[in-house]
C-alpha cells in the first residue's frame, strides 16, 4: 500500500480502556506506513440513547483508501476504517425507543451532529452547521453524544462491534440480504441524495444522466437513475467497462480516453455524478452537459482542479458537490432499494484480504464491484 503525506500524518494512540468503556478486536493501521492487522480498540459502554450492534458485514468504500493512506492528509493513527456497517443490536440503552435487541440495521457514514442546528434539524445532519458531522471514522468526538473516551478519534466498522446513538442507526427492512445491504448507506446514499436533490428522483420528464467512474458508486449510480426512470450514460476512462455498464443498465457509453467518444455526447447530459478518486479533466466533464446542467464533485481528490469561466457562463451550467446524504434520506435510499430490488454487486472477503482490496480499488477497480468484509468470519 502506498502511503501519502507522512510528514502530515496525526499519532493519536488509543489510551487506556476506561471504566465507561470496554475492549473489542478490530483491523485498523497503527501508524502511517504499517500494514493492516488486528488490534485492540475501546468501544463506549452502552447507556442512555446508545445501541450497540454485533457486526456482520463492512463495506470497503475508496474513502477507506483515501484516509487508510493519508491521500488527503491529517489522518490519525491508529485508524479503523469501515463505514458501511451491517449487523445485529444485542444491546440498547435505557431511552432507546427506535431499535430493540435483535433489531438488524445498518450505520453510514455519521455517527454524531450537533442536534439542534438548521441542518440536523431537516434531517441533513451530514452538513452539521457546528463543526461538521461526526464521521464513522477518523473524527474527534465533537458533538458529545458517542460515550467513552471523549478525547479519542471514531473508529470505524472494522471491527466486531459498534455503539452509536440511536439517531444514527439505519432499520433495515426484513429479508434484506444483509452483504448487499452494507454498501448501501455510503455507495447507495452518496449517489441517491445527488438524484434526489437535482431533482432526478420526482420527475416525468425523462433527463439524461452520466455517471463518471465506473466503480462501487458508479455501478450504484447507474442502477438508481435507471430505476428513476432516466436514460443513463456512463463515463469511463476507457472503454473496457462498456459491456458491464450497458448490463448494470446504461444506454449510453463515453470513454473519456477517446475524444470521438467524447464529442458524440457533448452537450447532451441535464446532471452528471462524478465519482473519479483521482486528479481528471473536469472541464471535458463539463463538455458534456447540455445548458442548465450541473456537474456534481462527490470523488475525494485532493488538488484543485482548473475552470474555465465560460464553459460554465455560455451554457448556465454548474458544478457542484455533494457529501453522502443525511438520516432521513439514507432510509429513504434502503427503503427504495430494498423495493426496486437495487443493490451492488459484490465479492464478500475476509479481514486478511483488506490490502488486496485496496490495491484492485487503487487500480482503477475493474470489476466495478464493491467489496464486503465478512466480519463475522474473520479472525
Ligand atoms: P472505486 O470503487 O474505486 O471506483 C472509482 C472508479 O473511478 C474506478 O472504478 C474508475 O472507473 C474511476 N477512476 C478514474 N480514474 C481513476 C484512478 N486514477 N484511480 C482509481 N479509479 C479511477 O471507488 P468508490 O468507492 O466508488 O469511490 C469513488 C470516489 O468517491 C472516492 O474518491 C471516494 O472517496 C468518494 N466518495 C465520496 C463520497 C461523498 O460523499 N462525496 C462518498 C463515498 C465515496 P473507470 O474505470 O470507469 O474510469
Ligand atoms: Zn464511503
Ligand atoms: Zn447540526
Amino acid at each position: 500500500m502506498e502511503f501519502r503525506n507522512k510528514e502530515i500524518a496525526i499519532s493519536a494512540p488509543i489510551p487506556p480502556c476506561q471504566d465507561d468503556e470496554y475492549k473489542e478486536d478490530a483491523w485498523g493501521v497503527e501508524n502511517c506506513g504499517d500494514s493492516f492487522q488486528k488490534i485492540t480498540i475501546n468501544r463506549p459502554k452502552v447507556t442512555g440513547s446508545l445501541v450497540k450492534l454485533k457486526m456482520k458485514y463492512c463495506g470497503i468504500c475508496h474513502t477507506d483508501v483515501h484516509f487508510t493512506l493519508n491521500h488527503i492528509g491529517g489522518t490519525m493513527y491508529p485508524i479503523v476504517p469501515g463505514h458501511e456497517l451491517v449487523g445485529v443490536v444485542t444491546e440498547v440503552g435505557s431511552d432507546v425507543t427506535r431499535v430493540s435487541i435483535g433489531s438488524l440495521v445498518a450505520v453510514g457514514c455519521t455517527v454524531d451532529c450537533c442536534m439542534q442546528c438548521e441542518m440536523c434539524d431537516a434531517g441533513e445532519d451530514n452538513y452539521c452547521q457546528n463543526g461538521g458531522m461526526t464521521g464513522t471514522y477518523n473524527s474527534t468526538k465533537k458533538h458529545g453524544h458517542m460515550g467513552g473516551n471523549q478525547d479519542t478519534q471514531t473508529l470505524g466498522g472494522y471491527s466486531k462491534s459498534q455503539v452509536v446513538h440511536e439517531r444514527f442507526i439505519v432499520i433495515l427492512p426484513e429479508g434484506i440480504d444483509l452483504a448487499k445491504a452494507a454498501p448501501l448507506v455510503c455507495a447507495g446514499i452518496t449517489m441517491f441524495d445527488p438524484l434526489r436533490h437535482w431533482g432526478a428522483a420526482d420527475t416525468d420528464k425523462k433527463m439524461n444522466i452520466g455517471i463518471a467512474g465506473i466503480g462501487g458508486l458508479g455501478t450504484m449510480g447507474i442502477k438508481l437513475a435507471k430505476a428513476m426512470g432516466h436514460n443513463v450514460v456512463a463515463i469511463s476512462s476507457s472503454d473496457s467497462k462498456r459491456q458491464l455498464a450497458e448490463e448494470k443498465g446504461a444506454s449510453g457509453f463515453v470513454a473519456t480516453s477517446d475524444p470521438k467518444s467524447v464529442n458524440e455526447h457533448s452537450n447532451s447530459l441535464d446532471l452528471i455524478l462524478n465519482t473519479i478518486p483521482a486528479p481528471h479533466d473536469v472541464m471535458s466533464l463539463v463538455g458534456l452537459l447540455r445548458t442548465n446542467g450541473t456537474l456534481v464533485q462527490l470523488g475525494v481528490v485532493a488538488v484543485p482542479a482548473p475552470v474555465n469561466q465560460f464553459a460554465l457562463m455560455m451554457g448556465r451550467k454548474s458544478i457542484a458537490g455533494s457529501l453522502i446524504g443525511g438520516m432521513k434520506a439514507l432510509q429513504e435510499c434502503v427503503d427504495f432499494c430494498f423495493k426496486h430490488d437495487i443493490y451492488p454487486d459484490i465479492e464478500i472477503v475476509d479481514a486478511g484480504e483488506i490490502e488486496r482490496v485496496y490495491l484492485a480499488l487503487e487500480k482503477s477497480n475493474s470489476s466495478g464491484i464493491r467489496y464486503v468484509l465478512d466480519i463475522e468470519n474473520s479472525a
